[in-house]
C-alpha cells in the first residue's frame, strides 16, 4: 500500500535543524504540528510508534493491540487494586485506536480550574470557539437514536426515563458510521475521524516533516537552555536542533522524558484517571449488542459526584478479556447466549494518583485507592446493579477480580460487604494532569498557564498531562481545545 505521506518522511536523519520540534503526534501533539505547518512554520513531528491508515488493522484486535497500543495494549499499573492501562502508539496517538466520543469540559470542571490556575483563559467563553474548530474539522455530530442498532443504549435511555434520571446523547466524531464495533482497531469502515486524519494528513499537505518509529529519549542542555533532543531510530541515536521544542508524549511518557531530561526531583509526577469498571450482563431480551457502535447514551445524573454510566464496545474478545477467571461451564454459557449479552461501563473520576517514577528510563506506576473513592464506587456499583437488575437483566458478573456472578441485588449486597480495596477490577483509558499546568511554581510545578516551562522559555507542553485535573468526560476535547488554545498564544 502506498504510504500518502511519504512525501513527508526526512530522509537525511543524521542532520536534522527546525525551529519548533513537535514531540508525539496525539491529540495535543496534532494540534500543534497543524497549527503551526498552517503558519508555515519550519516544524518537525517525530513519533515513536508508525503510520497506519484508519483501516489498516481491517477489525483485527490482536493486531491492532500488537501494533499501534503501547505494550501491546496493556501499560500495567502495580497497587491496590492493579489495573491496565490502555495508551496509542502511532501516529494519531490515542485518538486512533479511542471511541472518537469528543466532549466538552463539564462546567464544574472548569469552574473549578478557573479558582485553581487564577485566570480566565480557560474559561467557558473562551474555551468554546475551539471547541466550535475541533467540532467542525472532526465532523463531531450527537448520535442519532435508531431501530435495531444499539438497543444496549436504547435499555439505559428507558432507565433513565423511568427512574427519572439524566441521560444524554453522545457527540462523536463520525462519517457514516458503520456499526462495526471495532473502534479499538482503528476503525474498519474509515468512519471514525482521528486527528491523523483531520490534522496531520492536512497538516503534511502545508509541508510539515515526519519522523516515525522515532523515540525521544533525552532534551539535551546548552548554556541551562534546551536545544537539542536525543532521538532513538532504528536502534541508532541522532539528535534533532531546535528553537523551540512542544512535548505532547501522554500523560506518562511527557512526564518521564521530562525526569529523564533534568532528574527525578524536578517534577511531582501524579497521573490522575478515570477508572472504569466492566459490567458484563446477560439480559432476558435479545440485545445484539455487537451490533452497535461503542455507545449512544450516557447518565450523567451523577456527573457532579464524578460518576458516569453507559454501554461499551462490544464483541467476543473484549467480553473475555474482561472475563478471565470463569470456569468453562460458564464460558460456554455465555458463548450460547452471545446475542442476550451486553457490557456496561461505570467511570469514576478518582481522586487517588498514579505514581510516575523512572525506574531505570523506564515508568513504574503505583497506584493505591483512596476511602473516599472506594466508598463512592462501592455506592454507585450497588445503585447501577439495582438499574440494571430493574431493565431486565438475569446475571450480572460483577468488576471483581473473581468475576464474581450475581444473579439479584441480595448477592450484590452480599458481596459489597465483602469486597477489598485489590478485589476492583477496572481499566484505564484516561490519563490526565501529570505535569500539571500552575498559576505559579511553588508547588514544583513544572508547566505555567501557557504551558511554557518555568525553568525553560522555549519548551512548551500540549497534551493530557498539562490538564490541571481530570475531567470526569472524557478528555480529548478539552486536550486539544487546550492544545489550539496554548498554541494560539505561543504562535502569536
Ligand atoms: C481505547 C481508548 C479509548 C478512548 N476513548 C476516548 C474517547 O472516546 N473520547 C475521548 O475523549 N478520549 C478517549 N480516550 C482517551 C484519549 O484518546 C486520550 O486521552 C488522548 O489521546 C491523550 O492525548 P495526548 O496527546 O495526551 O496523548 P496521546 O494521544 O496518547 O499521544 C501521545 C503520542 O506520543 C507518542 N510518544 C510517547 N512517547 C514518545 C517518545 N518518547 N517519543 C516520540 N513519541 C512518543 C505516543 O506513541 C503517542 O502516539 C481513549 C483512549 C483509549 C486508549
Amino acid at each position: 500500500m502506498d504510504d500518502i505521506l511519504l512525501k513527508n518522511y526526512i530522509k537525511d536523519i543524521d542532520n536534522i535543524t527546525c525551529d519548533y520540534l513537535v514531540v508525539g503526534s496525539g491529540a495535543g501533539g496534532s494540534v500543534a504540528a497543524y497549527e503551526l505547518s498552517k503558519k508555515k512554520k519550519d516544524v518537525v513531528l517525530i513519533e515513536e510508534g508508525n503510520h497506519y491508515p484508519i483501516n489498516f488493522f481491517k477489525g483485527s484486535i490482536a493486531k491492532s493491540f500488537q501494533n499501534a497500543w503501547r505494550y501491546s495494549g496493556v501499560t500495567p499499573i502495580i497497587g491496590k487494586p492493579s489495573f491496565g492501562f490502555g495508551e496509542g502508539m502511532c501516529l494519531g496517538g490515542g485518538t486512533y485506536v479511542n471511541g472518537g466520543l469528543i466532549w466538552r469540559t463539564p462546567d464544574i470542571i472548569l469552574d473549578e480550574w478557573e479558582k485553581k490556575l487564577n485566570t480566565d483563559i480557560y474559561n467557558k467563553s473562551n474555551l468554546n470557539p475551539f471547541f466550535s474548530k475541533i467540532e467542525e474539522k472532526l465532523n463531531v455530530k450527537l448520535e442519532k437514536d435508531e431501530n435495531n442498532y444499539n438497543k444496549d443504549s436504547e435499555l439505559l435511555n428507558n432507565l433513565a426515563k423511568k427512574n427519572n434520571i439524566k441521560c444524554v446523547t453522545v457527540p462523536r466524531a463520525v462519517i457514516n458510521c458503520k456499526r462495526h464495533n471495532k473502534c479499538t482497531t482503528g476503525c474498519v469502515s474509515e468512519a471514525k475521524q482521528s486527528t491523523l486524519q483531520s490534522y496531520i494528513y492536512p497538516a503534511a499537505n502545508s509541508g510539515l516533516r515526519i519522523l516515525t518509529k522515532a523515540r525521544a529519549e533525552k532534551i539535551i542542555l546548552q548554556n541551562k537552555n534546551p536545544y537539542k533532543l536525543k532521538v532513538k531510530i532504528n536502534n541508532k541515536n541522532i539528535y534533532i536542533k531546535f528553537n523551540k521544542i512542544i512535548l505532547a508524549c501522554g500523560p506518562i511518557q511527557t512526564p518521564l522524558l521530562i525526569k529523564k531530561s533534568f532528574g527525578n526531583s524536578c517534577l511531582k509526577s501524579k497521573m490522575q484517571v478515570h477508572l472504569n469498571l466492566r459490567f458484563n450482563i446477560i439480559f432476558k431480551e435479545k440485545l445484539n449488542s455487537n451490533f452497535g457502535t461503542i455507545f449512544t447514551r450516557q447518565i450523567t445524573e451523577y456527573l457532579s459526584k464524578g460518576i458516569l454510566f453507559c454501554s461499551a464496545n462490544f464483541d467476543k474478545s473484549y467480553l473475555f478479556s474482561g472475563l478471565n477467571s470463569i470456569d468453562k461451564y460458564k464460558v460456554n454459557e455465555l458463548l450460547e447466549k452471545m446475542d442476550y449479552l451486553a457490557t456496561y461501563v461505570m467511570q469514576v473520576r478518582a481522586s487517588s494518583e498514579v505514581k510516575i517514577n523512572n525506574f531505570y528510563s523506564h515508568p513504574l506506576l503505583i497506584y493505591s485507592l483512596n476511602d473516599y473513592d472506594f466508598n463512592n464506587i462501592k455506592k454507585y456499583l450497588f445503585l447501577f446493579s439495582k438499574f440494571l437488575f430493574d431493565i431486565g437483566a438475569k446475571k450480572i458478573y460483577m468488576p471483581f477480580n473473581n468475576n464474581y456472578l450475581a444473579e439479584n441485588l441480595d448477592d450484590v449486597k452480599k458481596v459489597m460487604g465483602k469486597i477489598k480495596k485489590s478485589d476492583i477490577d477496572a481499566v484505564s483509558v484516561h490519563g490526565m494532569s501529570s505535569a500539571r499546568m500552575a498559576s505559579n511554581n511553588k508547588n514544583k510545578d513544572f508547566f505555567d498557564v501557557n504551558g511554557k516551562s518555568f525553568l525553560h522559555d522555549n519548551l512548551f507542553c500540549v497534551d493530557s498531562s498539562i490538564l490541571p485535573t481530570n475531567t470526569i468526560e472524557s478528555p480529548q476535547g478539552t486536550i486539544m481545545a487546550f492544545a489550539h488554545s496554548i498554541m494560539d498564544r505561543l504562535i502569536k
